[in-house]
């Protein structure tokens, strides 16, 4: 734990007191899922900072002094929380001295904070793996989640901005309507795939699958975290001949070795989804990331 304490350097401070008024809020978003909701809600209104691209693994992001930099400047941090960033965002936070963005302040939001986490541990036990104490963090696989992300971060958004409340609220307005509607037609194109058993190569799916109603019959890390050995692999092989998956699914950001060897060895498709915005050439922005994900899924699963 380091205690140093936080100071705004006074350049900083006056600098914030001589903004123009109609300076965009910069917004440093932790996850590219909740850049593109920033965006989404705050137009031009925003200026929009993403710490790492789809092709990282967010819970693995060295705390560079570029990072340090853009959370010094940040109004608003825009993260998941539930322990995902744990090895990173505190030294960004910490090294950053910009008070308005601590845990806790109205300048920061965790969106984790706003939906039902699942997968929360009964008890602690760290020698599980890497295990989130806050329940799976993986959230944003859910368009529902989403939703609720997007309600409580328009409301944010009001309270750091106040000059341009109205204007959030009509653009989450219009975001709501366009989003509920596009769940709908989700929910049914998704329809054939209820009930389907999959694997997963890492936890990072069990919102999509409670929403869409997959079963996840096995899991190819044998701790969250931990790079499947050859002999794990095989064990999964074997479990699987006793009850049998459609795929086997992995986040883009991933190596896809595991699942391609499954995919070999147990006759199934391996299947690569995009996880968050920008993880495939489909998922372009948040509507992107769930039409994308659901061709995938259809395309390697109905078929059979
Ligand atoms: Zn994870």
């Amino acid at each position: 734990m380091n205690t140093k304490p936080l100071a705004a350097p006074l350049s900083a401070l006056l600098l914030a007191l001589t903004l123009p008024a109609h300076a965009a809020l910069r917004v440093f978003a932790c996850e590219p899922e909740w850049g593109a909701l920033a965006q989404e809600l705050g137009g031009s209104l925003v200026d929009v900072s993403v710490a790492t691209s789809a092709l990282q693994d967010p819970h693995q992001i060295q705390a560079r002094p570029s990072l340090i930099a853009r959370t010094r400047n940040a109004d608003l941090v825009v993260c998941t929380g539930a322990e995902l960033e744990i090895g990173w965002l505190p030294v960004l936070l910490q090294q950053s001295g910009n008070a308005k963005v601590q845990a806790g302040q109205p300048g920061h939001f965790a969106a984790a904070d706003v939906v039902r986490k699942l997968d929360v541990p009964s008890q602690l036990d760290r020698s599980q793996g890497d295990v989130h104490a806050a329940g799976n963090p993986h959230i944003q696989t859910d368009p529902r989640n989403i939703a609720l992300v997007a309600t409580a971060l328009a409301v944010r958004l009001q309270q750091v901005d106040p000059a341009h409340a109205a204007d959030y609220a009509k653009r989450q307005s219009d975001f709501a309507q366009r989003w509920q509607q596009a769940m709908a037609r989700w929910a049914a194109q998704a329809a054939p795939l209820k009930g389907m058993p999959v694997v997963s190569q890492h936890k990072a799916f069990v919102y999509l699958y409670d929403w869409l109603g997959l079963k996840e019959v096995a899991v190819l890390e044998p701790k969250p975290g931990v790079e499947p050995s050859a002999a794990h692999l095989q064990s999964v092989q074997a479990a699987l001949k006793g009850a049998p998956a459609q795929m086997v699914l992995y986040a883009a950001y991933q190596d896809a070795r595991p699942s391609e060897w499954l995919s070999k060895n147990a006759g199934i498709p391996a299947v690569k989804l995009p996880f968050t915005v920008g993880g495939t050439d489909g998922a372009r922005d948040l509507f992107g990331l769930f039409d994308d994900t659901l061709a995938r899924l259809l395309a390697a699963g109905v078929k059979r």
